[in-house]
């Protein structure tokens, strides 16, 4: 399974079920759940983690606020594709201390 390049954060208890989120979601990474809020709307939730980018397109169209989307930060590159002059520490200058 791909790693997710991104993820979101749903605020559930602001969602007013509108879908838009859903709708809008380039890659159908949402669906709205069967649950209820206290409000008796039924909020997004993810179904598709791995698709997610993190683009946020979610967050622009929730006229509520309640959705937001997120980069992840990039895993590090393995040590294998290091250059060596990449990895090699300086040595200390001077030596008074
Ligand atoms: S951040 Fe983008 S890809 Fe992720 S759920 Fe929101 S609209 Fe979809
Ligand atoms: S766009 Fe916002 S208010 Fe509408 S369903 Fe999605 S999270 Fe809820």
């Amino acid at each position: 399974m791909p790693k997710p390049k991104g993820a979101v954060t749903i605020i559930i208890e602001r969602c007013k079920g509108c879908g838009f989120c859903v709708e809008f979601c380039p890659t159908k990474v949402l669906e709205l759940s069967n649950a209820f809020n206290s409000k008796g709307y039924h909020p997004p939730h993810v179904v598709a983690p791995e698709k997610c980018s993190g683009c946020d397109l979610c967050g622009m169209v929730c006229p509520d606020f309640a959705i937001f989307g997120y980069k992840l930060p990039a895993t590090a590159a393995p040590s294998s594709e290091l250059r060596p002059e990449e990895a090699t520490v300086p040595a200390a200058q001077g030596g008074n201390s």
